[in-house]
């Protein structure tokens, strides 16, 4: 047989390569500015336009290139910052693949401007998918200055598979983020489609997480700050109270270099432990310093992920450092979940002004009589709530977990008021509910048993009121006394700025939008005015993760925030009456079957499959 093997020739080579390390616009952006970095630059600038798909570029004023090597640099491993594999070891720089700029160049249309202290003139080059167009002379500033125009120009599938600008964009800012936390010693520029987003000076480290994410968050740090043979780590924590509904601010840096780590992720959770509640996220900004030799950076293309040697031990010291500076600063004892649960108010207060005490008399009551659990009516249950639970969270213990039934019928005793208090004359109604382990409600129908999520059911029920006030026209909202002033990062304004729209047709009302705060005076009905900024904080977080295409799908992931964060949760006792309202308000819903989520919301079980288990 003939030889079939052959070279790949380099424009090709260049564009696998390419898939590797440019994955997206954010890629090319992660890229340039760690090259200025390395480049030892003092001020860096970036230029983005639409998401990136258009325009990328990074100007910065380091140390340069000759025409010799501004030529070179498009070369697949052509790097002035490894010369031996030793060196690998040894690293001091972001770089050292020596690939970015090669594969940047295949894929895209390339111009480059550098020039160094020790010349008079620069060079320009110009490259487009790999094709040298173009080499000059030309005069400018000492640094260099890269624009990537058209990415993905000559691969349509992958440009193709771009997300919206808004999404890219956003990816594009999150690795803005990344180098410039990591360089506070850089002052850095963002400007989008024209305008500039951000200016950060140089500054101390806290400053520089301030400038990023807006001055409210200079009240939530405590500083970190250890010291071992193995490590030195400094940075800062968001005290448990801010912690977030969705991973926010998670920041890991291994000598200056952004990295994920789930192990080490691992370490910080578990030393917030019991400060959080199970289902939210501390925020930290944590810095390592490590040997260089202790430390494999080459084991991914974007070298986010790396290898510590001694991860173990360095899981040990992250976990007591931070568990340190939390105690240190007396944050630690100040929050304590499993109390706070029970205090929390019940669900159903939370949408009511006050209500007088209703004062019940008992008539059966009897003084003389003993025995007054034995008869069982409404005022006896409550009085002697406490150890007629007893009894039965002995009989629960005893029959174990697997009997999820034992306990059935006593957990809605414990509360007296109900969510839907307009509906509450249907208590009188035949339809009797129960709540099983404080997640489900049971009822009958003609053939059978029903079983229905509570927490997914609510947020069906929410979720269609809040789509409908937000098409609809007639708004519901309730005024506020003072107005409510909220800070968000410029970031979290310009988002919120997006779905002002929707936000107000749901009751929001807005006194103005200045750069970092939001003055409201009147909140939708439906979200208590404490909820309000908690709220808000959900939605630019979904909205992060899953920006909108268009309107439509605005309102929805509106409206899903809303009804997630306001739903009754698992866990949350309903009385009879709200189960009740809940199960009529759920059955009159479009979609009862399916949540906002693409889950189930209720299961049957038929008389016939309940005979089956008794045959
Ligand atoms: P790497 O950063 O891994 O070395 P790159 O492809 O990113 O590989 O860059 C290749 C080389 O081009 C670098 O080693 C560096 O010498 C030079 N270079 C790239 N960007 C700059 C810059 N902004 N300023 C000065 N030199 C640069
Ligand atoms: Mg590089």
């Amino acid at each position: 047989m003939a030889d079939i093997i052959q070279l790949l020739p380099d424009h090709v080579a260049n564009q696998i390569a390419a898939g590797e390390v440019v994955q997206r616009p954010a890629s090319v952006v992660k890229e340039l500015l760690e090259n200025a970095i390395d480049a030892g630059a003092a001020t860096v600038k970036l230029i983005v336009k639409d998401g990136g798909k258009t325009l990328i570029q990074v100007v910065d004023d380091g140390i340069g290139m000759s025409p010799t090597d501004a030529r070179l640099s498009f070369e697949r491993h052509a790097t002035s910052k490894i010369k031996c594999a030793e060196d690998l070891f040894h690293l001091h720089t972001k770089g050292f693949r020596g690939e970015a700029l090669a594969s940047i160049a295949a894929i895209a249309h390339v111009e480059m401007q550098t020039r160094t202290a020790s010349e008079e003139v620069g060079t320009s080059i110009k490259i487009e998918g790999s094709n040298l167009i173009g080499q000059d002379v030309v005069v400018c500033p000492k640094g260099t200055s890269i624009a990537v125009k058209n990415l993905f120009f000559n691969i349509p599938a992958r440009r193709n598979f771009l997300k919206s600008n808004q999404v890219e964009f956003r990816h594009i800012t999150d690795e803005f983020h990344r180098v410039a936390l990591a360089h506070p010693a850089v002052a850095f520029n963002f400007y989008h489609n024209g305008s500039e987003l951000f200016n950060l000076p140089t500054a101390p480290l806290r400053k520089r997480i301030v400038h990023i994410f807006g001055s409210k968050t200079n009240v939530k740090l405590v500083p970190v700050q250890e010291e071992t043979q193995v490590v030195q780590i400094k940075g800062f924590l968001c005290k448990p109270e801010y912690a977030k509904k969705s991973r926010g601010e998670q920041f890991f840096f291994a000598n200056n270099r952004f990295i994920k780590s789930p192990y080490l992720y691992h370490a910080v959770l578990n030393a917030f432990e019991g400060l959080i509640k199970p289902d939210s996220y501390p925020g930290y900004f944590l810095y390592l310093e490590v040997d260089p030799s202790s430390i494999d950076i080459n084991i991914h293309p974007t070298k986010t992920e790396i290898k510590f040697d001694d991860e173990q031990t360095l899981y040990a010291i992250i976990r007591s450092a931070v568990k340190h500076s939390l105690g240190q600063f007396n944050v630690a004892p100040v929050l304590d979940f499993e109390q706070d649960q029970n205090l929390e108010t019940p669900y159903s207060y939370r949408y009511k002004g006050a209500r007088p005490p209703k004062v019940t008399v008992d008539m059966r009551f009897n003084p003389f009589n003993t025995d007054m659990g034995q008869q069982g009516t409404q005022g006896n249950k409550k009085k002697n709530v406490k150890g007629w639970e007893q009894m039965y969270t002995g009989l629960e213990a005893v029959t174990g977990k697997g009997d999820e039934f034992s306990s059935v019928s006593f957990e809605a005793e414990t509360i007296a008021s109900s969510i839907f208090e307009e509906q509450r004359e249907l208590e009188e109604s035949a339809v009797t509910t129960q709540q099983l382990r404080r997640k489900y409600i049971v009822t009958t129908i003609k053939s059978g048993l029903l079983v229905i999520h509570q927490s997914r059911a609510h947020q069906r029920v929410l979720y269609e009121r809040f789509l409908r006030t937000i098409t609809g026209k007639e708004t519901v909202s309730q005024q506020l006394l003072f107005p409510l002033v909220l800070s968000f990062s410029k970031g979290d304004m310009r988002i919120l700025g997006e779905i002002k729209d929707n936000l107000m047709s749901l009751g929001f009302v807005f006194d103005h939008f200045d750069q970092e705060q939001l003055y409201i005076t009147g909140v939708p009905q439906l979200v208590p005015e404490s909820e309000a900024g908690i709220v808000l904080d959900q939605l630019i977080s979904d909205y992060q993760q899953e920006v909108p295409a268009d309107s439509f799908s605005q309102s929805d992931v509106v409206a899903k925030t809303l009804c997630r964060s306001l739903a009754v949760k698992t866990g949350e006792i309903l009385d009879n009456t709200s189960q009740l309202a809940l199960v009529n308000d759920l059955f009159a819903c479009k979609e009862s079957g399916i949540s906002p989520f693409n889950k189930p919301i209720y299961v049957t079980v038929s008389e016939a499959d309940i005979d089956k288990k008794f045959m």
